[in-house]
């Protein structure tokens, strides 16, 4: 079993193309076969190297291994260019000189027959001199095409007379000047992947309609055994788009950072979130492949997450927004050492050591001067635990005159209750995190939510302003004034963790010295986890 992933390097790779990766490197794999990277480089106006080197970071971070065999459609151009020579000596092709417009006109329709082009039937030895005019740049852009003779009043409208071959004067990022055709890619993929010994060509299904044409191809051109092409529903995913062209818009007209905006589906953007390979792996297996198109629950690509981190990643103390807490009984100038288990799921993980001192920040949402019932944090006259330490008691607020805001809040602790040695019997419904004030370390931390307000409404047709007007202005919110655990002061670009209570997230390249940025992954709400809840419970 022979495979390959054919991208054309015209954009970053998405997570559509990941579930492709997936299983295109996955089939050869579990076959004991093998998986080629080729990129289909046959339209040179819209391609870069920029992308085709994207693209290879991408694939290799996702955990796979084209070994020596990466190829390039535009390699073959030579032989591609043989076979069109071929097809016109069997009688299969003819250079037409119909434009474009008159092409469409010739064609037909879904319910009419086309009509046969005036120059279809040329002599081998005049098309054979026109196609190689055609290649020498004796003809302006657009003039001339070589087409395939199949059937004009084929009911498959791919099968009438396709062009195989155009004239395009455009720099090509591999081979330069020196071509001024360039092969269709129709005609060039399907022979590709046959001079590669590709034995199952796997692509979407808005491709099973060319798949005719396909095997016309391979055929006519006199491949003995060519692959046979394999059609699977492309991934969609709600509140995402996932065009290469959308995704460009998005970036060119600067309504995200770039590629790699944690907002965006590409997995370059994914990484940058915080995903991990594991976990977009993990997705890919769990949607599996079916032949009908349907768009997944972006919910299941953040439960993934959620998975693979949950025994990863070291739970950390971290104040998104800070309200100052003073303990007034706590002696001035003591720094106490406490130890916190690194990760429950995982006792490897081991231990850390946490400061507690007189002055600590709290979040401000943990705290509320006039708290409903059901508010189990932190409230005059009331008792909470703060994690890994001590239960306090609110004894009075400090707050503005003018404003009434709150600035901050006096407490008592009981010495009895130090956590892993209370034996006070003492019980409080509220655990805080918390940081201590005098050894936090400053941080920003970067909080996303979907690029597009409404459910599955990015990828519906419309014109340029749809897509602009559903974008979500709420979509990054930074908070600059972050407080975490002093043992994150090292922490490296690309580290992710879970502050408690908060979510996982990680640390942004934007850190430079010694201000840390943090991008959030995901909150712990699992609403994926809910809504298999509530499917079971419907079972029962
Ligand atoms: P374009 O319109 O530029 O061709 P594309 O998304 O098809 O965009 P390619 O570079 O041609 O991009 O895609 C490479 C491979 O990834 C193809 O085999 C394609 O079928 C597959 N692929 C692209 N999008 C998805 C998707 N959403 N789900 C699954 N596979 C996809
Ligand atoms: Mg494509």
């Amino acid at each position: 079993m022979h495979t390959r992933f054919p991208p054309e390097p015209n954009g970053y790779l998405h997570i559509g193309h990941a579930k492709s990766i997936c299983l295109n490197f996955g089939i050869a794999r579990s076959n004991n076969g093998l998986c080629n990277l080729r990129f289909d480089d046959t339209n040179p106006s819209k391609e870069d190297l920029e992308y085709v080197e994207s693209i290879q970071e991408d694939i290799r971070w996702l955990g796979f291994d084209w070994e020596d065999r990466i190829y390039y459609a535009s390699d073959y151009f030579e032989q591609l260019y043989e076979f069109g020579q071929q097809l016109i000596k069997s009688g299969k092709a003819y250079v037409c000189d119909l434009n474009a417009q008159e092409i469409r006109e010739y064609r037909g329709t879904l319910t009419e027959p086309g009509k046969d082009s005036p120059y279809r039937n040329r002599t081998r030895e005049e098309n054979l001199e026109l196609f190689a005019k055609m290649r020498a740049g004796e003809f302006p852009d657009g003039t001339r095409v070589l087409r395939a003779k199949i059937d004009m009043s084929s009911p498959n409208l791919n099968m009438r007379d396709p062009v195989l071959y155009r004239i395009l004067r455009a720099s090509h990022h591999r081979t330069g000047d020196k071509w001024c055709i360039y092969p269709m890619y129709d005609f060039a993929h399907p022979l590709s992947d046959a001079i590669e010994g590709i034995t199952h060509s796997i692509c979407t299904l808005e491709f099973e309609d060319h798949r005719p044409l396909y095997d016309w191809v391979v055929e006519n051109v006199g491949f003995k055994s060519p692959p046979k092409q394999m059609e699977f529903a492309r991934l969609n995913l709600s509140r995402t788009v996932m065009s290469k062209r959308k995704l460009r818009e998005l970036v060119e007209k600067g309504h995200v950072g770039g590629w790699d905006d944690p907002r965006m589906p590409t997995v370059s953007g994914l990484r940058r979130r915080g995903y991990t390979p594991e976990s977009i792996r993990d997705f890919c297996e769990r949607i599996g492949v079916a032949r009908s198109n349907s768009v997944v629950d972006i919910s299941l690509l953040e439960h993934c997450v959620r998975e693979d981190l949950n025994k990863k990643a070291p739970r950390v103390m971290a104040v998104l927004k800070p309200l100052r807490v003073i303990i007034d009984n706590y002696p001035k100038g003591l720094e106490e050492e406490l130890v916190a288990e690194n990760n429950p799921e995982n006792p490897e993980m081991g231990e850390r050591k946490l400061l507690f001192s007189r002055e600590l920040f709290i979040e401000q949402d943990d705290f509320m001067l006039e708290p409903p019932k059901k508010f189990f944090r932190l409230a005059p006259g009331r008792e909470v635990r703060l994690k890994n330490a001590y239960i306090i008691k609110c004894e009075s607020v400090v707050t503005d005159e003018k404003t009434g805001e709150v600035l901050e809040v006096h407490c008592t602790y009981d010495p009895q209750t130090k956590s892993g040695c209370d034996n006070s019997g003492r019980k409080v419904k509220g655990t805080l995190h918390w940081v201590s004030a005098q050894n936090a370390i400053q941080a920003e931390v970067r909080l996303y939510d979907y690029l597009f307000l409404e459910e599955g409404a990015a990828e519906e047709p419309g014109g340029q302003n749809e897509l602009e007007s559903r974008l979500n202005p709420q979509s990054l919110t930074v908070l600059g004034n972050c407080m975490v655990e002093p043992s994150l002061k090292e922490a490296e670009k690309g580290k992710k963790y879970q502050f408690m209570r908060q979510g996982y997230f990680v640390v942004d390249p934007d850190s430079k010295g010694d201000v840390l940025v943090f991008n959030r992954i995901v909150s712990l709400r699992d609403t994926w986890a809910k809504v298999k809840d509530k499917d079971k419970e419907k079972k029962n």
